[in-house]
């Protein structure tokens, strides 16, 4: 059975990032996926810009459009752009950015297996797996980067608790003319109970319009896209994917470490539940995870992982649910108010911005608001406990 100093589950932005950091400082590394790559991943591929600080490479070649304008909508009406002057962040196809960053770590050194489905995985001083195609690899670490299902996570025994949401993601293939009129543009159309939002993000090709919603309006999602594309005056336009998947959300203690395995990215829940955006904190918690795995292997241990992602991811996750609370709370009490107030407040867009930029971050963002990140926390944390 061939052997390796770490496994990892799932070649996305998690996986693939801590791949290559492994292999760049030596180690031997095998990364499985499922899928055959390049494959299409439901998402609507707004990378924000801080994502690229955190990779040593450049993405460009991928990147499709990038956006400095944000317009923002509330049923249809209350719109308003804001500029942030310069582009926050970039749009991408995931099929083309993934493959980009599982190219980086094949180049570092990364075995890479695709079509393989590990349906398996025994822990017992080794860790080793064994695929739907009856291949078995063994290694003493494991990184879980399989997404938001997170099968083999679930094997492991890790990730319990995790509170999740659904997506629903639609590429839709309108004429030149049309696409032009969007291009450095994100759309954010608000006004669905009690929070989410649906987008237009712009590619070369075509449009990803998509929505994300609360899990009670799940079954909504389909006719809500639906709703938005004719609203847009694309409904006459082909659409080429039309494809849902779960967004998952870590807001406590919720276990993602253990003695030999660890879990990444969506795996570990590490999503923001303002945006829903995923990719950075993926791509960050790979490198967290290569960080701890080459201590283990350093004759340390890799406990430490979820201590560091408590420290220096789930601030971030706690300061933007905190912000989302607030946000969607005045939304929903007093819209109209509340869309003119937000589209008269430079400042907000200009901190979101920052934000997305990496020129700062949520949690000194909410620092600077008083008292409500606290009342809003404390009313998360009551319905967290199911009053
Ligand atoms: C509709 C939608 C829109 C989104 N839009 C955005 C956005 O615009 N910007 C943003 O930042 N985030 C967005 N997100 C979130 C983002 O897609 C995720 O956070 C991100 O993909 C997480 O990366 P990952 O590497 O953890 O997992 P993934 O990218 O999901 O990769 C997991 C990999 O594991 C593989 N796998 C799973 N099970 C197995 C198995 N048993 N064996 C082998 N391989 C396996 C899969 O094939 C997959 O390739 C969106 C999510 C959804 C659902």
């Amino acid at each position: 059975m061939p052997e390796f100093d770490c496994i990892v589950v799932g070649a996305g932005p998690a996986g693939s990032t801590a791949s290559r950091e492994l292999a760049a400082a030596g180690a031997r590394v095998l990364v499985l996926d499922r899928a055959q790559f390049p494959r299409y991943k439901a998402c609507g591929g707004g990378v924000p810009l801080r994502t690229e600080k955190l990779l040593p490479f450049p993405i460009d070649s991928v990147v499709e459009d990038s956006v400095s304008l944000l317009q923002v909508s509330h049923k249809g009406s209350s719109r308003f752009v804001q500029d942030s002057g310069k582009p926050f962040a970039h749009m991408v196809m995931r099929e083309r950015f993934d493959a980009l960053l599982l190219e980086q770590a094949r180049k570092a050194g990364a075995e890479f297996r695709p079509g393989t489905t590990v349906r398996a995985l025994e822990a017992n001083g080794h860790v080793t797996i064994r695929a739907e195609d009856g291949f078995e690899a063994t290694a003493p670490y494991i990184v879980c980067a399989d997404g938001a299902h997170s099968p083999v996570g679930k094997m492991a025994g890790l990730g319990g608790g995790i509170a999740e949401c659904a997506a629903w993601e639609v590429e839709v293939r309108a004429p030149a003319i049309r696409r032009r009129a969007f291009r450095g543009t994100a759309l954010i159309e608000l006004g669905y109970k009690p929070w989410g939002y649906a987008w237009l993000f712009p590619k070369a090709d075509i449009l990803s319009i998509g929505i994300v919603l609360h899990p009670n309006q799940a079954p909504a999602m389909k006719d809500r896209v639906r709703d938005y594309i004719t609203a847009l005056g694309l409904g006459a336009a082909d659409v080429d994917v039309a494809r849902g998947h779960k967004v998952r959300f870590r807001r406590g203690g919720e276990t993602i470490a253990s003695e030999r395995a660890l879990l990444a990215g969506d795996s570990a829940g590490l999503a923001d539940e303002f945006t829903e955006e995923g990719i950075s904190y993926a791509v960050e918690s790979g490198r967290l995870a290569a960080r701890n795995i080459l201590r283990g292997l350093g004759g340390g241990t890799i406990s430490a992982y979820q201590r560091d992602i408590d420290c220096e991811v789930m601030p971030e996750l706690r300061a933007a649910r905190q912000i989302g609370h607030m946000f969607y709370g005045m939304l929903n009490r007093a819209p109209k108010p509340w869309m003119f107030a937000s589209s008269h407040v430079g400042y907000l867009w200009g901190a979101f911005f920052a934000v997305q930029r990496g020129e700062s971050t949520y949690a000194r963002e909410a620092a600077r608001i008083p008292l409500l990140p606290g009342i809003a926390q404390r009313r998360l944390d009551r319905q967290d406990r199911g009053h």
